[in-house]
């Protein structure tokens, strides 16, 4: 079975749609996402183009703060207080990674946790550890948003995240953890991956490796949930997951593009629409 992130994504955002008709109905408030892009990178500005444009059909205000290479760390930070302080602003999305020169940790520190739609600072995370999520990070968020969506059973299930990134392998871990599932954590320096991987019955890869993982590596009947996205030389995407082996192994499985790419812009809409009902 293909894991359809590109359905769920789209049953989300039409929740996430009457959820903000609601609240402008009853409150009068439309929730906005300031959106916050410094330098020229050509792959941040599609993916904060393709967010701004997925707030609008949605309903929710993206007004959007672009500077050039060269604004300085105190200069980002001025701009941070600006929108924390601002009560049309309910969620700020710091486009990562910023370009070199500027501390990202400390611009993410300064995010009000109550406007941090990514999830991302520490008290956010911290929730997360403590086993009290609140703001989550949208990606790991969308890879149980599909598995529910699907019925993957995750009590009780042997689950192996590949990949301990702050942005997605360490959330996604505890998530899974949150529900029950015995959690496996796999990295560079893991011996011998395939043996973990072979034991999975839900398979999360987040390593930005193309087809680092291959069918052999999977269990018959896992789930399989693919987040890498790898421009290949030859111009295509391809997925951690070499999807062609392992789609023949595996009971389910996301494909790249459509699988949780547009997942993670869909969560970032339902975070900011749970930042301003908060508000509210
Ligand atoms: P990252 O910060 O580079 O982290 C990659 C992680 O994978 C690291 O923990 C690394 O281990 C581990 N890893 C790398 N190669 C490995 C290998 N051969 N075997 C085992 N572990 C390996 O990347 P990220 O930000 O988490 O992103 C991961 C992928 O997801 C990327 O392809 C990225 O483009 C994609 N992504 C997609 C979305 C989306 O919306 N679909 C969102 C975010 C990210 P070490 O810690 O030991 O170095």
């Amino acid at each position: 079975m293909i894991l359809d992130g590109k359905a769920v994504a789209q049953k989300v955002l039409d929740e996430v749609r009457g959820g903000v008709a609601r609240l402008s109905a009853e409150r009068g408030v439309t929730p906005g996402l300031a959106v916050v892009l410094i330098g020229g990178d050509p792959a941040s500005a599609v993916y904060v183009k393709s967010k701004k444009g997925t707030a609008a059909s949605v309903g929710i205000a993206s007004p959007d703060y672009v500077y050039p290479e060269g604004l300085s760390q105190r200069a980002l930070l001025e701009l941070i207080d600006t929108l924390n302080a601002d009560p049309a602003v309910h969620g700020i999305l710091v486009q990562l990674p910023l370009p070199k020169g500027l501390d990202e940790d400390e611009v993410v520190r300064r995010i009000d946790p109550r406007k941090d739609v990514d999830g991302l600072t520490p008290v956010n995370l911290g929730h997360l550890l403590a086993g009290n999520p609140g703001m989550v990070p949208c990606t790991p968020a969308g890879c149980l948003e599909v598995l529910d969506h699907y019925g993957a059973k995750l009590e009780g299930a042997e689950a192996v995240v590949v990949g301990r990134s702050r942005l997605v392998g360490k959330p996604l871990a505890q998530l899974l953890l949150a529900r029950h599932a015995t959690v496996t954590m796999c990295h560079t320096r893991t011996n011998d991956l395939a043996f973990h991987t072979r034991r999975a019955d839900i398979l999360c890869v987040a390593a930005g490796r193309p087809r680092v993982i291959t069918g052999d590596m999977v269990k018959p009947g896992a789930w399989v949930i693919d987040v890498g996205v790898n421009r290949l030389d030859t111009g295509k995407l391809a997925g951690d997951v070499d999807f062609a082996s392992a789609s023949t192994v595996a009971h389910a499985i996301t494909p790249v593009p459509g699988g949780i790419g547009p997942m993670t812009i869909a969560m970032l809409m339902k975070n900011t629409l749970r930042a301003a009902e908060r508000a509210a």
